[in-house]
């Protein structure tokens, strides 16, 4: 039924690998898992994903949405995606995203736009990005799960444009291994889904320790089902005031409001808190995370992987460097590199890298901080706005898509697990997201608030 769902919804753009064959076989082998093991199989045996282009998929094209890894096909797979397949999952093909996970809009794709299923009239809207495709396939239901990756905010914010659930982990929480790098220290994966209950049993199969990538904790694995049990009574939830940015819709700061209501129906207590240094984290991410993937993204010389551009005579490899890097990168991944470039030479590695993580562990601090006085999760908007329209975006004002991010980068910065859930709609018919913020590891606790806000 999705691989028919899948067909008849080309338009979403959002799968861009189309894997039947894959999906039939491992339909079959989780047919048998089942039979085999009855109700002890895991949650996700026989559920059929996505997963983002991102994610390497032995023998399946692994793009990152760019023309840089035009016919790349691992010879391995990555350690969530074979965590997911281990635990029964069947995987229908790849998903559009911005390439190498920079944007918000899914735009800056080699496969094109992604396409958001909801509608205002006939304008197409962005589905967010970057893992627009995975927000679009889940919204549309192409497929219950997909796969997604935050480094920003991109688990989250495709996931409140499109009305649905998407969690990013704990920094360490699940392997990076075989997932194409973007900003390392901020690169997480994650669920997306259409209920928070799905997130937990998603989340359950992608988790754990990887010797494979040393920044994946070695903490044992809670059970995030059982974490949903609706008892939320005397938790402490905090409402960061600096979050209620000026010029903020109406719509947004009403829905938050109700948030707030639904879980002190439920007996948590509301606070009011301050994140001292939030309004720093958007320039300090956009120095960060350019500075790590101009370095990350060095390794696409055309020798390694991918596309090579065609020489002319007379031209030597600085010259095959150069004409593969500028034909293979889209504007934006270009842009970041130069940033990147920029803020870690010699010049300036002090003014801007090293002052932006100085910057970082404040914006840590400010969320350890408040924390330690009791606070256990934090409710803010996931978005400032609503989906927008395709093409709205000026491609000459890098900036205006940067913002979209303002909410959800200082959990990235932080290293912390955050959740958007569907809140409601706006006055024009579109879903808003909230957003909660955990302390580290508490995934479940924050999935068990966050059935609340459902
Ligand atoms: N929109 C942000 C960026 O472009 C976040 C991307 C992400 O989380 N992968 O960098």
């Amino acid at each position: 039924a999705c691989l028919r769902e899948i067909e008849a919804a080309d338009a979403l753009n959002a799968f861009v690998h189309k894997t039947p064959e894959i999906a039939m076989e491992r339909a079959r082998a989780a047919d048998a898992m089942l039979k085999e093991k009855g109700d002890e199989a895991p949650g996700m045996c026989g559920i059929p994903v996505g997963i983002k282009d991102l994610f390497c998929t032995e023998h399946v094209p692994s793009q990152a949405a760019s023309r840089i890894l035009e016919n790349f096909r691992p010879e391995y797979e990555s350690t969530v995606t074979a965590q997911l397949k281990a635990a029964g999952a069947v995987m229908l093909g790849k998903l559009n995203m911005d390439e190498f996970a920079m944007g918000s809009s899914n735009e800056h794709s080699v496969y094109g736009p992604a396409v958001n299923p909801w509608r205002v009239d006939e304008r197409l809207l962005t589905p967010g990005g970057s893992s627009g495709g995975s927000a679009a396939a889940v919204a549309a239901r192409l497929c219950l799960g997909a796969t997604g990756t935050d480094t920003g905010g991109s688990i989250r914010q495709p996931a409140a444009f499109t009305g649905i659930v998407g969690l990013k982990p704990t920094y360490g929480r699940c392997s990076r291994w075989g997932i194409v790098a973007f900003a390392s220290s901020l690169d997480q994966a994650g669920p997306m889904t259409r209920t928070v209950r799905d997130a937990a049993i998603m989340l359950q199969a992608m988790a754990g320790h990887d010797p494979k990538d040393s920044t994946s904790a070695d903490l044992p694995l809670p059970d995030f089902e059982a974490a949903i049990t609706g008892d939320i009574r005397g938790k402490r939830i905090g409402i960061p005031r600096e979050y209620r940015m000026e010029g903020m819709p109406a719509e947004i700061e009403a829905l938050w409001k109700q948030g707030a209501e639904m879980l002190r129906d439920a007996g948590a207590e509301i606070v009011d808190i301050s994140l001292p240094h939030t309004k720093y984290a958007l320039p300090c991410y956009y120095v960060i995370a350019p500075a790590e993937a101009s370095s990350n993204l060095a390794r696409y010389d055309g020798v390694r992987y991918g596309y090579r551009a065609k020489l002319a005579k007379g031209e030597g490899i600085v010259e095959m460097y150069e004409k593969t890097r500028a034909e293979g990168f889209g504007p934006e991944v270009q842009r970041r590199v130069m940033i990147g470039t920029y803020v870690l030479s010699a010049g300036f590695y002090d003014a801007y890298y090293n002052r932006a993580r100085k910057v970082r562990s404040l914006i840590k601090r400010d969320f350890e901080t408040v924390f330690a006085d009791g606070i256990d999760a934090i409710l803010t908007p996931a978005t400032p706005s609503a989906a927008f329209g395709l093409g709205e975006m000026s491609e000459a004002d890098p900036v205006q898509m940067y913002l979209n991010d303002v909410f959800t980068v200082t959990v990235n910065l932080a290293g912390l697990p955050g959740i958007a859930v569907p809140a409601g709609l706006d006055s024009q018919g579109l879903p808003l997201g909230l957003q909660l913020i955990g302390r580290p590891w508490e995934e479940g606790e924050l999935l068990n608030l966050a059935e609340t806000l459902e």
